[in-house]
């Protein structure tokens, strides 16, 4: 054990050890806050004998919480079940187990961004409201607003008057629905931690619970924290006040003044020793920050060489500018730096488009991280509709969903009618035989009993099948595959792939955590619910591109933030109050910080914003920094998709095999090669990513 606190600083180990009381860190960026709860954790563990599932670790992303959970592992050298979630899935936790205590159905269906917007839309129609005005996206965040409590319904009268009956009567449709939103999740979970039996059994379960990211938590989150471990004081929270990103989600930087009034002799420690950054970019990052008035002030240093100095690329226009980027990534390449240690970060996402297609045409492989996400798209969206029909019986959202979809000639108005149907408070199936016998049309009729069938036929396999193949005979039965084939000639087999991709996610769930039939069903849809942008980050050999956002409490060792230019970063919508433009700060202080070694500025002179070219300047942010620690570059050779000539690629051309053979799955179309990987898809298995040495070339 003594090995395990050898790898910390003096304030580190003091966090480490301390349990008499209520802890806060206060500590800036790569002070090693996440290090010490997960060294914290793996103490406790094995030192002090806690069970692991009776530690309560929240994290702010279900990435970070994964991470974190290997972390722990890797230092007790074995498998440890400790709790890590983020606030929202722990909440989809305890409404499972104890929902009923605040009329909640065990089997709730989580409504994600885009199901709010379909049932805002509805409500809006039948409010007869100008949907202009109320325009879904801003009505989803101001409803979003209410439930967090930045401010009521009401106070919004003079811009929305009709605000608080949307917000009632959307609240209503869900609750018919037995549906929560993300918003609801923290609600209920808060509401359902102060029936005091539950509450008992809860903060008596968890003999400790740690967050990470505290300086992001919002009101509500906080009186969860505070529910659990009030009494006992059993919690430890880490934070940056500097790094505070959401207070346009709600989250508070009162939490973090309001934790040493609520919480009795909390003791905070604070970490000054940034072990991430080369000095060069430490003090750039610490100068930035300075010019923020809203923050407790500290100052962090670092052992770690000078390093390089700040790059500054000030690009013609905004394809200039992602030359810049590409040329230099490419040099970076060849000196052999790995495609997963650079980062391209901007403020919005519309900003990666040029980036991308500059990346594309130079053959450097990226990944996007947020973006259109996996579970966001149409195919997947409507197979998982279909599960969540069989799953929970009164998910009318998703009936609505696939009732035409594959076609089946059921049209507004056969859907207007079942919609009167479910209205009346029938079940999905219910209301579905009762809409068989209500059409005229024979061939309505037919469609409708096929699908009733069918649901019935693929409820009972549910149990029976290995997710892949039940996914696999879902597909199938309801005619999906042809449908893909028949409405997206060009790109049915990608789609086709994604729909697989999710048969493998089940399996990868399942092998982990053991579950099978219903439980996993429901485990998976709402681990599907609750992803977020940077779940999606993969390991691979890629470079990657996330916005600022999307990159907290990561680290790279080579990072590039574009579009620096005002109105872009700080953005146009936050310069009004010095508040705004401190939480832009803090936004570029985040971007900052993430680099290790290298970091790389640009913004370019001119760019191309709502269809018309405007001039711009360049960032506050950037006169922020010391100019003795940054240097200005030019490009250096004219890229290849500068001269118009075919692009170069990385590796040597190398004729891609089309076509292999696999002992077991036999012959197979080859997708994708990576390094000696080769990702083919087989005619009975799928899809499978393989080792080359186990495949024959065929073509
Ligand atoms: P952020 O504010 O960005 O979330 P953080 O405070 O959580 O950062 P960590 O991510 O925990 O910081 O640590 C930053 C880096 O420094 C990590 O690579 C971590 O392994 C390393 N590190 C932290 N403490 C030590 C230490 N005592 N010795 C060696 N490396 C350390
Ligand atoms: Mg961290």
């Amino acid at each position: 054990m003594e090995k395990l606190l050898k790898d910390l600083n003096p304030q580190q180990k003091e966090a480490v050890l301390y349990f008499d009381s209520p802890l806060l860190i206060l500590a800036g960026a790569g002070s090693g806050k996440t290090r010490v709860i997960t060294y914290k954790i793996a103490y406790m563990v094995k030192v002090l004998n806690f069970r692991p599932e009776r530690i309560l670790a929240i994290t702010f992303t279900n990435k970070a919480a994964k991470e974190m959970k290997e972390r722990v592992e890797a230092l007790l050298g074995s498998s440890a079940p400790v709790f890590v979630s983020t606030f929202h899935s722990f909440c989809v936790r305890i409404l499972r187990s104890y929902g009923e205590e605040v009329g909640i159905d065990r089997n709730f269906i989580i409504v994600d961004t885009d199901d709010k917007k379909r049932v805002l839309k509805e409500v809006i129609k039948d409010l007869n409201l100008d949907s202009e005005l109320y325009f879904p996206n801003t009505v989803s965040s101001l409803i979003s607003n209410v439930k967090n409590g930045l401010y009521s319904a009401e106070s919004m009268i003079s811009h929305y008057p009709k605000l608080s009956e949307i917000y009632n009567l959307y609240n209503e449709r869900l609750n018919k629905l037995s549906a929560l939103d993300f918003d609801d999740l923290l609600l209920k979970g808060k509401e359902l931690l102060a029936v005091s039996k539950v509450k008992e059994r809860l903060s008596d379960y968890f003999q400790y619970v740690l967050i990470d990211e505290y300086q992001d938590t919002n009101k509500v989150q906080y009186e969860i924290a505070k529910a659990l471990t009030y009494e006992k004081g059993n919690i430890c929270a880490v934070g940056d006040e500097d790094q505070c990103i959401y207070t346009w989600r709600g989250a508070n930087i009162d939490n973090i003044l309001s934790f040493e009034k609520d919480f009795k002799s909390a003791k905070v420690i604070k970490l000054e020793k940034n072990y991430r950054c080369t000095k060069t970019i430490l003090e750039a990052a610490n100068s930035v920050i300075s010019n923020n008035r809203l923050r407790k002030g500290k100052e962090l240093y670092t052992d770690n060489p000078e390093g390089e100095m700040i790059r500054l690329y000030r690009g013609e226009n905004e394809v200039d500018e992602a030359i810049f980027i590409a040329q230099t990534i490419k040099l970076l390449l060849k000196k052999g730096v790995s495609p997963k240690d650079i980062a391209v970060f901007y403020r919005t996402n519309s900003l990666s488009r040029v980036i991308e297609d500059v990346l594309r045409k130079e053959g450097i492989a990226y990944q996007i991280v947020g973006g259109l996400k996996f579970y966001e798209r149409k195919e997947v969206k409507d197979v998982l509709a279909y599960l969540r029909l069989l799953i929970f019986d009164r998910d009318e959202i998703s009936l609505m969903r696939i009732l035409n979809v594959p076609k089946r000639g059921l049209g507004a108005k056969t859907q207007e009618l079942l919609k009167g149907l479910l209205d009346r408070g029938l079940g999905t199936l219910e209301a579905l035989r009762e809409l068989q016998e209500l059409l005229k049309q024979e061939k309505q009729k037919k469609a409708v009993k096929e699908l009733l069938e069918n649901l019935e036929f693929l409820r009972e396999k549910l149990e029976e099948l290995p997710s892949y193949d039940f996914l696999s005979l879902l597909v199938k039965s309801v005619g999906y595959e042809e449908f893909l084939r028949n409405e997206f000639p060009e790109d049915w087999e990608s789609r086709l792939e994604n729909v697989r991709e999710l048969g493998n996610t089940l399996q990868e769930l399942l092998e982990k955590d053991g579950l099978k039939g219903r439980e996993l069903y429901t485990e998976f849809l709402s681990t599907v619910a609750l992803s977020s942008d940077q779940d999606s980050m993969k390991e691979e050999e890629k470079v990657v591109l996330m916005t600022v956002h999307a990159s907290k409490g990561l680290e790279f060792p080579v990072v590039f933030v574009a579009g620096l230019e005002e109105g872009i970063f700080p953005h146009a919508r936050s310069t009004d109050t010095s508040s705004e433009v401190e939480e832009e700060r803090r936004l570029f202080y985040v971007a900052v910080t993430r680099a290790k070694r290298l970091l790389t500025l640009s913004y370019a002179r001119e760019r191309r914003l709502f269809g018309s070219r405007r001039l711009s300047r360049p960032s506050r942010f950037i006169s922020e920094i010391p100019s003795h620690l940054i240097k200005e570059v030019k490009k250096r050779t004219r890229l290849q998709s500068e001269k118009g000539t075919q692009p170069q690629t990385l590796e040597p051309k190398e004729k891609r095999p089309r076509l292999v053979y696999h002992q077991k799955f036999g012959k197979g179309v080859v997708k994708r090669v990576e390094g000696d990987k080769i990702t083919a898809f087989f005619a009975n298995y799928g899809q499978k990513t393989i080792l080359r040495k186990f495949l024959k070339i065929l073509s």
